[in-house]
C-alpha cells in the first residue's frame, strides 16, 4: 500500500487489505482487475482463468456502469486521430459526447458524467479489448490491423481475436465501420451489425472512398481533401472512417464536412507547426518506428529534409531508400542509432550528422529554400535523449518557434 501513496493511505482507511501477488490469491479473489500493461498470459492471470475467476480490464469495469451509447474505435495504426476527430465531429454536429479510453482518458473516470443521452466516443487499444466482455458498442470501428504487440499477446491469432472482441455483444441494430479488405472479413463476418465500408480507393453500396481528391459516402460526394488540415492518404482513410461513425450517428453530412475541415492533427502526428522562409516545418515525433516514418514522407510532396534517428526498436531502415531517394535534401541524423540508419541509407541520400533534434532544425533553417519541407519522423524511439515521443516533439516545435524570419 505504501507504493500507492495516497491512494493506498485512503484504502486502508477503508479497510482494504493489501497482499502480495500471487497465483493462489488471483485464484480464490471474486474478480481479478488487471492494467493494460500488464501481459493476459501472466502466469498469476492464468491461474485466476483456470479457477474460473472473472480477469477484468479498466475497459470492462467501466463498461458495466458507463451510461449512454458507446463508439469503440480500434485498430493498430490511426486510433488516436480517428478518435480525435470523430469526437471533433459531434461537437461540430451539436450532439451529445465525452471522449477517453486509449486516447487518454480513463474509462471509468468518464462512468460519473456519462448520461443516457450522450454518446461515448472510446479508443480502444487490443489490451483493453481482450479483457472486455459485457462492452457493447453500438458503432464499432475498425480500422486495420497489421502485426503488432506480438510480446504482450504471444500470437497474432490472439492480437486479432483480441480486436475482433470490439464487435462482441453487437446486434442487428449496430453498425460496424471497417476498412473493406480481406484480412477484416473474418471479423466483418462475425457481427449481425450494419456493414459501413472504406476503402482508399474502391466504391461500395454504403462505403466511402476517394476519387481525385474527393471523399465519397454513400454514393455521394462528401468532402475535398484540399480542405483538410490532415496530411496524407492515411489519414484520409481516418477521416473517411470517423465520417462513416459520423453517418452512422445521424450527424449531418454538412456538419462532417465542416468537421473535418476543421479539425487540427493531434499533437505530434504529422503536425504542422509553422512556415519560415517558405520552408514547411511538420512535426511527427509519434512516427516511432520506419514504417510510420515512411508514411510521413509519403504523405508530403516536394523536396525534404528528414529527421531520423533515436533508440531504435532493431527493425530496418532499408525500406525508406526508395522513398526517400531523389527528393531529400538530407537526411540529418540523431541520437544513439543513427550510424545503424546511416548504413541503412548510405549511398540514396545525403546523410548529415546532425546529432540532436534542436542541431538539426538550425542546420536545415540554414541551408533550406522556400518551398521544402522540413519533417521529423524520427522512425527510432526517443528513450535515449528524452523522457518519450511528446518531449522530442515539443523541443523541436521550441526549435522552429524560435527560428528568425
Ligand atoms: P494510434 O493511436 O493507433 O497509434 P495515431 O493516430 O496516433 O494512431 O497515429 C500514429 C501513426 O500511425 C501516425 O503517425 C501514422 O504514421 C500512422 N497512421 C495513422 N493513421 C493510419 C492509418 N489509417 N493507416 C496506417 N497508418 C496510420
Amino acid at each position: 500500500s505504501k507504493k500507492l501513496g495516497e491512494a493506498g493511505a485512503r484504502l486502508e482507511e477503508w479497510g482494504v487489505k493489501f497482499e502480495a501477488l500471487s497465483s493462489e490469491l488471483c485464484a480464490r479473489a471474486s474478480v481479478v482487475v488487471v492494467s493494460p500493461g500488464v501481459s493476459y498470459f501472466t502466469p498469476e492471470l492464468e491461474a485466476a482463468r483456470a479457477a474460473g475467476v472473472p480477469v477484468w480490464g479498466e475497459v470492462e469495469l467501466a463498461a458495466r456502469e458507463l451510461q449512454g451509447p458507446i463508439v469503440g474505435i480500434t485498430g493498430s495504426n490511426g486510433k488516436t486521430t480517428t478518435t480525435a476527430l470523430t469526437g471533433h465531429l459531434f461537437a461540430e454536429a451539436g450532439v451529445a459526447a465525452q471522449v477517453g479510453g486509449n486516447i487518454g482518458l480513463p474509462v471509468t473516470e468518464m462512468i460519473a458524467s456519462s448520461r443516457p443521452d450522450q454518446w461515448n466516443i472510446l479508443e480502444l487499444s487490443s489490451f483493453q479489448l481482450a479483457t472486455a466482455e459485457s462492452l457493447h458498442c453500438r458503432v464499432a470501428a475498425v480500422l486495420n490491423i497489421t502485426e503488432n504487440h506480438l510480446d504482450w499477446h504471444r500470437s497474432f491469432e490472439h492480437y486479432y481475436s483480441s480486436k475482433q472482441r470490439i464487435v462482441r455483444n453487437q446486434n442487428a441494430e449496430d453498425v460496424l465501420v471497417w476498412r473493406l479488405e480481406a484480412g477484416l472479413e473474418a471479423i466483418a463476418e462475425s457481427t449481425p451489425a450494419m456493414r459501413r465500408g472504406f476503402h482508399p480507393t474502391k466504391p461500395s453500396p454504403h462505403g466511402a472512398w476517394q476519387l481525385f481528391g474527393t471523399i465519397y459516402a454513400d454514393g455521394e460526394p462528401l468532402l475535398e481533401t484540399k480542405d483538410l488540415q490532415l496530411a496524407g492518404k492515411h489519414n484520409w482513410e481516418n477521416v473517411m472512417a470517423a465520417a462513416q461513425i459520423g453517418l452512422a450517428a445521424g450527424l449531418s453530412r454538412g456538419a462532417i464536412a465542416r468537421g473535418a475541415a476543421s479539425f487540427r492533427p493531434v499533437e505530434h502526428r504529422l503536425e504542422f507547426v509553422r512556415e519560415v522562409k517558405g520552408v514547411r516545418y511538420y512535426n511527427d515525433s509519434k512516427a516511432t518506428t520506419p514504417a510510420a516514418a515512411l508514411m510521413a514522407i509519403a504523405a508530403i510532396a516536394g523536396p525534404l529534409w528528414v529527421i531520423l534517428g533515436g533508440k531504435d526498436k532493431g527493425l530496418d531502415f532499408t525500406p525508406l531508400r526508395a522513398a526517400l531517394s531523389g527528393r531529400t535534401r538530407a537526411v540529418l541524423l540523431v541520437g544513439q542509432d543513427a550510424p545503424k540508419i546511416a548504413a541503412a541509407l548510405q549511398g540514396a541520400v545525403p546523410l548529415v550528422e546532425a546529432g540532436t533534434v534542436d542541431a538539426a532544425v538550425r542546420y536545415a533553417n540554414e541551408r533550406a529554400q522556400a518551398g521544402e519541407t522540413v519533417l521529423l519522423a524520427p522512425g527510432c524511439t526517443s528513450w535515449d535523449q528524452f523522457k518519450n515521443f511528446e518531449e522530442r516533439g515539443r523541443l523541436f516545435k521550441k526549435t522552429v518557434e524560435e527560428l528568425g524570419g
